[in-house]
């Protein structure tokens, strides 16, 4: 049986690895639009973009794993067109079939209306091209402007403060990450941020005016899924893929994981799309095994992780802005955990700097239960 893999990002790559890992022994193919083997994202926009780390530290495996594990990876080669029925899959080199097809096609950014309407060069920041652009332009006496106090806007504004430049940042919202943290955290990143001499425009829609002498706009602004290719397969796609429990779309022999999955949750009930590494990472093992003929649900609940200074954090659970939150420890020193509260369950936690938080926080969303505070 061949199983096709589009898109060769994380989701992609684990896949592909866990299915030889499981001792699948059929063939894998890896199309990837890319010209690099398989790379994980989050450097891009931390120590790889600050240039602490080579690219190579981001690769999944070295370039020679997927020859010596029998994976067909195709670089540089984009799928176009999809019979779900012929089980076809065209693409620019030629027609690929398939016996079961796992689409990681992933996301691709939001573009920024206001570009039309300026000089000044606009960025993004997706592949490790757009991290080299932007590291070329940051620098001292270099002004770059921020679009968006999202993740991407965020860790990019920090990058770009260590090395040196002016950093403005626009907000729609009353705070960065608000919708996500809710205000309460959200008020320590907004704080972190202009103590490192970022001018942190909230509430503030981003004008050509102010864009004057600017050396880079970067635009933050999310995501959309890529989902072309299940449209031209006619799969049920709103707001990414459609997928079950299982990552298996509207049609049997077709399966979507990573940001590119809009997946019915089994434990939360509800369909969530989630753009993070781990999800990225836990679909694709779930997704080959359910390839090779397993049964299994997909109920990890999100994890992220940032890093922007001195600050790192790790959130475990889905809260929304709205849900009450309790802090433990020092929102000020900007060490302590956070947990988010439904109905009196916990929903989401999160620590910022304490490292030996990570199971006490992952406990509670397991369990619901508020944990006493530490002394
Ligand atoms: P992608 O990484 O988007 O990969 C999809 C791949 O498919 C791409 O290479 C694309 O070229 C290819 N492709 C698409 N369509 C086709 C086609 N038709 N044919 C062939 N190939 C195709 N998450 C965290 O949890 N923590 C972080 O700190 C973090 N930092 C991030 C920093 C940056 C700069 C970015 C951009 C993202 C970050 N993320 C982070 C999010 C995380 O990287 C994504 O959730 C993850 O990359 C999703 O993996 P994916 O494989 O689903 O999709
Ligand atoms: P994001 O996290 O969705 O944030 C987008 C931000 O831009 C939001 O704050 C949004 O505000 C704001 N915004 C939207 N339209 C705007 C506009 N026209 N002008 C100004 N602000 C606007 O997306 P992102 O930061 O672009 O990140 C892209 C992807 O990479 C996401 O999938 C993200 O999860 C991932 N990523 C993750 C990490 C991490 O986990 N550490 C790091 C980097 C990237 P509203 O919320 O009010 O809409």
């Amino acid at each position: 049986m061949s199983i096709v893999i589009v898109g060769a990002g994380l989701a992609g790559a684990t896949a592909a690895t866990e299915l030889r890992e499981q001792g699948y022994e059929g063939p894998v193919v890896l199309l990837g639009a890319e010209d690099h083997p398989p790379y994980e994202r989050p450097p891009l926009s931390k120590a790889y973009l600050l240039g602490d780390d080579p690219f190579d530290k981001a690769l999944v495996h070295p370039a020679e794993w997927y020859a010596e594990h029998d994976v067909d990876l195709r670089l540089g080669v984009t799928a176009t067109g999809l019979d779900t029925d012929a089980h076809v899959l065209t693409t620019s080199a030629g027609e690929v079939t398939y016996e079961k097809l796992l689409l990681a096609t992933g996301a691709e950014p939001r573009v920024l209306p206001l570009a039309e309407e300026t000089d000044v060069p606009v960025a993004y920041l997706r592949t490790v091209e757009d991290s080299d652009r932007l590291r070329d332009a940051f620098g001292s006496g270099k002004r770059i402007v921020v679009v968006g106090g999202g993740w991407i806007g965020l860790e990019v504004a920090a990058a770009a403060r260590s090395a040196g430049s002016d950093v403005t940042v626009f907000e729609m919202d009353d705070l960065p990450l608000q919708r996500v943290l809710g205000p309460t955290v959200a008020q320590v990143f907004a704080d972190l941020h202009r103590e490192h001499g970022v001018d942190l425009r909230l509430g503030a829609e981003v004008t050509p005016a102010d864009l004057a002498g600017a050396d880079l706009v970067v635009a933050g602004i999310g995501v959309r899924p890529r989902v072309d290719l299940a449209h031209d397969g006619g799969l049920d796609v709103d707001d990414g893929v459609l997928v079950d429990s299982r990552l298996r779309t509207s049609v049997p022999s077709v399966y979507a994981v990573g940001d590119v999955a809009n997946h019915a949750h089994p434990r939360l009930g509800r369909r969530i799309r989630v753009e993070h590494w781990d999800t990225a990472i836990k679909q694709g093992k779930v997704a080959a095994h359910n390839l090779a003929g397993g049964d299994e649900e997909y109920e990890a609940m999100p994890y992220f992780f940032t890093d922007q200074y001195d600050l790192g954090m790790e959130y475990v659970g889905h809260a929304s802005a709205e849900d009450e939150v309790v802090v433990h420890g020092s929102l000020e020193d900007r060490e302590f955990r956070a947990f988010w509260l439904r109905d009196g369950d916990v929903v989401a936690a999160m620590h910022a700097n304490d490292w030996d938080a990570g199971d006490a926080i992952k406990a509670a969303v397991e369990s619901g239960e508020l944990p006493e505070e530490q002394s």
